[in-house]
């Protein structure tokens, strides 16, 4: 079933995100976590794909697997850096024999690729997103970014170029990891005065750790709210105190995005299931 249709019925949505594993160890743990997600009837799992020009097939490989064996309805991650318009075309073709009707189209990162494996049809996700489009049968969705993508100069420009994305056919937008719901809230506004109609899927992530956190910080440039981080500080090193906490955390902020009027969650699942059941499990009230 394609996303859209589901996003339409004004049912919130829940989704959980995984990456493709690389070793066989690393596998046989992926489909452990699938079979135990597949208890919360998740509406999709979608697929990252590896913009590093390593394996970029193991995304569809896997979107095959989980949709064939585990029956899960399927986004496949496609990117501007690992894939040329060709190459596109023949994932599309295998994706629609497969019966998978859902894709998100993304740029990649492009200091994470080396030159020469980087593609070079597209320079922006949303001409990926044309050309998705054009070849038809799909539901389009895009990334967003609710404290601005780290490369644009302001939250305006991004959200001009982010609407240029929803014009080129992106049905749904997923945001970047964030801990501040009134930041998810004040983008969705803003993206709504600019004129982008489409649903925008929260992203959420629980924190598992001090150097993740971090990261985050550093990297992707998510502010970490003080109570989190103390959080964080306060239980870094012991393993069962941390994971509490920032299940805890994230299931706040997920009842707060429902209640808030979000179109659903999606969980970015690090292939682990233990706290994305346990925040479903606290938000939808079951034992
Ligand atoms: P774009 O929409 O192309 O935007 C990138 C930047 O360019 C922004 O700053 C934007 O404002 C600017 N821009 C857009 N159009 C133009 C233009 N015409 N001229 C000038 N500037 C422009 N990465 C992976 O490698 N694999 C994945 O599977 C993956 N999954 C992701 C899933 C989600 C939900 C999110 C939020 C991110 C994901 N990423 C993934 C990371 C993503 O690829 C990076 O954040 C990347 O830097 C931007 O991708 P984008 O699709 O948002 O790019």
């Amino acid at each position: 079933m394609k996303i859209t249709e589901r996003l339409k019925t004004g049912r919130q949505v829940f989704s959980f995100e995984f990456y493709p594993p690389k070793t066989a160890e690393d596998t046989a743990k992926l489909f452990a976590t699938a079979v135990e997600l597949m208890k919360l009837s998740p509406d999709f799992v979608s697929v990252t794909n590896s913009s590093s020009g390593v394996a970029p097939y193991r995304t569809v490989a896997l979107c095959g697997v989980l949709k064939a064996q585990f029956g899960l309805d399927v986004v496949a991650h496609l990117t501007c850096l690992a894939h040329s318009r060709k190459e596109i075309t023949e994932i599309c073709d295998g994706l629609r024999k497969m019966g998978i009707t859902n894709v998100l189209a993304l740029r990649g990162d492009p200091h994470n690729v080396a030159a020469d494996v980087r593609r070079r049809d597209y320079s922006y996700a949303a001409q990926l997103v044309a050309d998705l489009k054009k070849d038809g049968g799909f539901a389009v969705g895009g990334a967003c970014y609710p404290e601005k993508h780290p490369e644009s100069a302001s939250m305006e420009a991004d959200i001009a170029r982010l609407r240029e994305k929803v014009d080129a056919g992106a049905e749904y937008l997923i945001t970047q990891l964030f801990f501040d719901n009134d930041i998810y809230f004040r983008f969705v506004e803003k993206a709504a005065a600019a004129g982008i109609r489409v649903p925008v899927l929260p992203g959420l992530m629980p924190l598992t750790g001090y150097r993740q956190m971090q990261n985050f910080t550093q990297m992707m440039k998510v502010r970490v709210p003080d109570a989190l981080r103390r959080g964080v500080e306060k239980w870094d090193g012991d393993k069962d105190g941390l994971f509490k906490f920032s299940v805890d955390y994230a299931s706040a902020q997920a009842e707060g995005l429902l209640k808030g009027g979000a179109p659903g969650l999606h969980i970015y699942t690090l292939n682990r299931s233990r706290a994305a059941m346990a925040i479903l499990r606290n938000v939808k009230g079951q034992a």
